[in-house]
């Protein structure tokens, strides 16, 4: 047992995604979110990414408590798969704030969960006792109501990791960030602070939420027709201004996309979302009131290829069907790496005839981190004696260090940490220790963790260069080739020669099985081997291109 405290990220770190953070002091462990990634474009296949948690594995009797800052899948997405892996039976209790645990419990529920795990709504200021930490929520703003730091103490001091926030002074639910209890912490002495980079690169101060609500009715005044409006459905209180907007013009709201109307409804039942009574419509409804009296709500603010407004756009939807004459307003901006499928979406709603607004043009999304200066004033308000810079690409990570210097924490006291590399921390000071496992974990349909970097590769190869199947018959009794090998291709980009290279690549399948009938090699797998390496070299030498090569050996 060692007395020093771990503060281990087992993801967010060098990304944005995926958030997951282990501490650890007298063996007993107290995690801070489970999040996922969603794949970029090379990752041909997979469905989801998830931080790898080998760490935990076969230490679940350790963990005295999960705790979720908010209800992002960056930061919730992983929980069902964790503790699936995990196993659930002497599963910690899940705690968090009373929206993210309604949106944990519907998860988990999905997974068919919900029975084995306890999941435990938590008011802000009230203590959780998990074995040698005492664990508190502190309310922030974000984008996403319900938003929590969680300060952990233990003997040695108290550790903050902030959660994804912003110092938002006019929130729509008029609760803006506990900065009492921040300012508290840091008269108290905060040891380390874990905090937000994601906007470490933007100058001053994030605009407030509450600023997109008269955008949104300003430019749904000026639309004729049917206006949808897209944007992330966990965003309950832009979702809210949107129905203000709506109701102010005296247009009916409908919700359209499994994650808007389940999150919508949460809100509701929690309070977070207030729609007039018989404002709400049906998808199948919306065509029988006139354009000018409809508001559609649409999943799909980042191009996702199953979402509602993609398939609104490429004429696929059910129930919805757009026209000429309808406004898309897009109040999200794309995440790094949507961009594409977004421009792919809005090229399609103006073939429709659709007119279509985002935030260039006009001010109807505010980001959910707080910027620069927002990152400074938590740091003067909670005044670390070490800071970790979370959530952020390297560069963002940098900046966010650089910010600290700037306010007066000592350069040797910042710590730009890595997946997988623990920060320890004991009387003697702090320090990284040796790195544990850490990566990613894909989940690929229902299979989670199975698709191995070769199934990847194979996917990636066969997108870009295409494959060659080539079949070998060669005699039982020598060995020698039988009639002409058979070769196949898919997607390998040399049309006009084919032929000329389909024939010089029998003659190489020849060649090699006579070297091999010479050398006496008869065993199937080896031959393979044989002729994948020497026609892998000649396609190489042909097209310089790495196509699959696929060869099968049969014998007669
Ligand atoms: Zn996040
Ligand atoms: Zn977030």
């Amino acid at each position: 047992m060692t007395s020093a405290l771990r503060v281990l990220p087992l993801g967010g770190l060098g990304e944005i995604g995926k958030n997951m953070t282990v501490l650890e002091y007298e063996d007993r462990i107290v995690l801070v979110d489970a999040g996922l990634r969603f794949p970029t474009p090379e990752m041909m296949g997979i469905d989801l990414v998830l931080p790898d948690f080998a760490y935990l594995r076969g230490r679940v009797s350790d963990i005295e408590a999960i705790v979720i800052t908010h209800g992002h899948e960056d930061h919730l997405g992983c929980l069902p798969f964790l503790l699936r892996e995990l196993g659930v039976h002497d599963a910690p209790p899940v705690y968090g704030g009373a929206l993210t645990m309604a949106m944990a419990r519907s998860k988990l529920d999905e997974h068919k969960l919900s029975k084995d795990v306890e999941v435990i709504d938590v008011k802000d200021g009230e203590m959780i006792e998990a074995g040698p930490f005492d664990v508190e929520l502190i309310h922030m703003t974000h984008s996403i109501p319900d938003a929590s730091a969680v300060a952990l103490t233990t003997d040695l001091g108290t550790v903050l990791v902030t959660g994804d926030y912003k110092f938002d002074q006019t929130p729509v639910d008029g609760r803006p960030a506990d900065v009492t209890r921040l300012a508290e912490l840091g008269r108290e002495g905060l040891l380390l602070l874990c905090g937000d980079s994601t906007n470490a690169d933007r100058p001053g101060m994030a605009p407030s939420e509450t600023i997109a609500g008269p955008n949104l009715l300003d430019v749904f005044s000026r639309c004729k027709g049917r206006i949808v409006v897209t944007s992330f459905a966990s965003n309950i209180h832009r979702v809210q201004q949107v129905v203000d907007a709506a109701a102010a013009l005296d247009r009916k709201v409908c919700l359209v996309g499994r994650s808007m109307k389940k999150n919508t409804n949460i809100g509701r039942s929690l309070g977070h979302i207030k729609v007039p009574e018989g404002m709400l419509i049906g998808p199948r409804d919306v065509a029988k009131f006139p354009d000018e009296k409809v508001v559609v709500i649409s999943t799909g603010s980042q191009g996702e290829p199953l979402s509602a407004l993609r398939r609104m756009a490429y004429k696929d939807h059910p129930q919805v069907e757009l026209h000429a004459g309808d406004t898309v307003v897009f109040s999200a901006t794309p995440i790094p790496g949507n961009e594409r499928a977004v421009n792919e979406t809005i090229d399609r709603l103006y073939h429709i005839g659709c007119d279509v607004i985002t935030t260039k043009d006009a001010p109807i999304h505010a980001s959910g981190h707080g910027y620069r200066e927002e990152i400074k004033l938590m740091l003067n308000l909670t005044k670390p004696r070490y800071v970790m810079p979370f959530h952020g690409d390297f560069k963002r990570i940098h900046l966010h260090g650089k910010l600290a210097e700037s306010v007066g924490v000592a350069p040797e006291n910042i710590f730009k940490g890595e997946n997988g590399l623990p920060l320890q921390i004991d009387a003697k000071g702090a320090r990284f220790a040796k790195k544990e496992q850490s990566g990613m974990i894909f989940v690929d349909g229902v299979d989670i963790g199975d698709v191995t970097d070769v199934a990847l590769r194979d996917r990636r190869m066969l997108s870009a260069d295409g494959i060659f199947v080539v079949v070998a018959t060669i005699s039982e009794n020598d060995g020698s080739s039988v009639g002409e090998p058979e070769v196949m291709f898919r997607g390998v980009p040399f049309v006009d020669e084919a032929d000329k290279v389909r024939d010089q690549l029998r003659a190489s399948v020849e060649r090699t099985l006579d070297r091999a009938a010479k050398d006496e090699i008869r065993e199937i797998d080896l031959l393979q081997q044989m002729l994948h390496d020497d026609l892998a070299a000649f396609v190489y030498d042909k097209l310089k291109r790495r196509p699959m090569v696929l060869p099968v050996v049969v014998e007669v």
